[in-house]
């Protein structure tokens, strides 16, 4: 990515323009967008997990080694079976987060777990899907060299995969 720095010296705003509209109560605010935050975020981990599985899946039915396709070699299709069941556990624990949040329920440790678990498998499914395509992975040319570094930032914004930790620990001792 690239950053820039952005000034706001002496720089006057009307408070009618206040974000939130309540003073002093802007750190609860952002609270309470990270639960939606968590689960935005764990879905869109599942689409990369998605892509990547159906990236790899492709992939290994049309390369050709040894004279067969790659698929038909254990260890690689071994690897797109494990992407399909975790990618499916990732999804259906966003659904089941995100269905708790429309109810209204608190559900701060279920969006963790599903910000958590999403990013992780989507790392480890664009990690596979990428060694499935051998050295060609690793080229610019192909898709699945992007989707590794889309898969990466998910561990790291919307709480890093520590934070999620510690939320999800906590809650669990009380
Ligand atoms: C592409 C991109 C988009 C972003 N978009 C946004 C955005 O829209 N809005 C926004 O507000 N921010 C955004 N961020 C910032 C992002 O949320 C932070 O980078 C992230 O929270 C980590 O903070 P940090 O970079 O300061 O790392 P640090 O806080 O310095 O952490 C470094 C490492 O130490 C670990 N660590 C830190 N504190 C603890 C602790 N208490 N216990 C255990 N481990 C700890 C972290 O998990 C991490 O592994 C974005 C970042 C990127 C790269």
């Amino acid at each position: 990515m690239k950053e820039y720095e952005l000034g706001f010296d002496n720089f006057r705003v009307k408070g009618k323009n206040l974000l939130g509209g309540e003073e002093g109560k802007g750190f609860k605010q952002l609270m309470e967008t990270f639960e939606s935050a968590r689960i935005q975020t764990a879905a869109r981990a599942v689409g990369v997990a998605q892509s990547a599985l159906e990236i790899g899946m492709q992939y290994a039915i049309d390369r050709k080694q040894f004279g067969k396709s790659l698929i038909e070699f254990p260890r690689v299709s071994s690897k797109l079976a494990m992407m399909a069941v975790e990618t499916m556990i990732a999804r259906q624990l966003t659904y089941f987060s995100a269905w708790e949040k429309d109810h209204g329920h608190r559900c701060d440790l279920e969006a963790g777990m599903a910000k958590l678990l999403g990013a992780r498998v989507a790392w480890a499914a664009a990690d596979n899907a990428l060694q499935i395509h051998g050295g060609n992975g690793f080229a610019l040319e192909y898709q699945i060299s992007r989707i590794l570094c889309d898969a990466r930032i998910l561990n790291i914004f919307e709480g890093a995969a520590e934070i999620q930790a510690q939320v999800i620990a906590r809650r669990l001792l009380g």
